[in-house]
């Protein structure tokens, strides 16, 4: 047992109860779901796509291990995407079945439910690491430039901007990724380090779509993460590098009815402030006179 407390913990019941049997029934309908869509990713590369509301999506490395780079966004408001940091704290450093992946400020709610992982057997390991992490971030440029003085074009946050471009979107819409099939830690030192990932051919993660979502997926640069990309022992992975593929299902409609997208979160107190009124004005300026 741990010898602290969970900060961010519910005063009574609500949104951060998970309904598990409506989740695990998405999950076990197999035969009951339409494949809509199909893609490979190749290595060093991204692409984005849509799913649907009440749709599931799964992201299945097809050849072996393959860490990818993950952001989501609602598909009709780009302000609203991942919030990393508050995910870490409602949920976990790293996420598994029916664990939710939470949206920005004002807007705090589920942009999707993980529904199925086939590295939950995983766990954590001796050194306390866990798969599909939250702590990091994508490799970019900018720090790849610092670390090694080189330029490469094909980082994850790189990956990402093109992928989002047909969509509108730019750099400064990439965020910080969940990074599928990773499995990281902090060190005794509170150091962040990455493991080789585990997945074999065939894993995969799936999840619900609580609103209508765009996602984008990086097949890492870094490959599988068996070789370091920067210092010392350094070299280029290429070898390790496989492609990730997506699949959208839509469930049979029996499974998602009475569910509704998520409502953002209800504080509507304008932080303390109150709007300027015209009679206060005029009653302040006839008290002047
Ligand atoms: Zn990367």
């Amino acid at each position: 047992m741990s010898p602290v407390t969970t900060s961010y913990q519910p005063t009574r019941d609500g949104i951060l109860d998970v309904d598990v049997p409506f989740y695990d029934r998405l999950a076990g309908d197999t035969d009951g779901r339409e494949l809509v869509e199909r893609f490979v990713i190749p290595i060093r590369s991204g692409r984005a796509w849509e799913v649907p509301a009440g749709h599931l999506c799964r992201v299945i490395t097809p050849e072996g291990a393959q860490a990818g780079d993950f952001n989501v966004w609602n598909r009709h408001n780009p302000r609203e995407r991942l919030w990393a940091a508050r995910t870490r704290q409602l949920q976990g450093a790293h996420v598994t079945r029916h664990d939710r992946l939470w949206s920005t400020l004002p807007y705090l709610r589920p942009l999707l439910t993980i529904t199925n992982d086939s590295l939950e057997w995983y766990g954590v390991d001796e050194d306390g690491a866990r798969v599909h992490d939250l702590l990091g971030s994508r490799c970019d440029p900018y720090v790849n430039r610092i670390l090694t003085g080189e330029d490469f074009d094909f980082h994850c946050h790189s990956n990402l901007t093109r992928a989002v471009l047909p969509y509108g979107l730019t750099e400064f819409d990439v965020h910080d990724v969940l990074n599928l099939f990773t499995v990281t830690g902090l060190d005794g030192d509170d150091r962040y380090y990455m493991k080789p990932s585990p997945a074999r051919a065939g894993d995969f993660v799936e999840f619900f779509a609580e609103q209508d979502l765009l996602c984008a997926l990086s097949t890492c640069p870094a490959g599988d993460l068996s070789v370091p990309f920067w210092g010392p022992d350094a070299r280029d992975p290429v070898d390790v590098c496989r492609p990730l593929a997506v699949e959208v299902h839509r469930p049979a409609p029996e499974l998602t009815e009475g569910w509704s997208t998520p409502h953002t979160a209800p504080y509507r107190g304008m932080h303390g402030m109150t709007p300027p009124s015209w009679s206060d004005r005029q009653a302040s300026r006839d008290g002047e006179g």
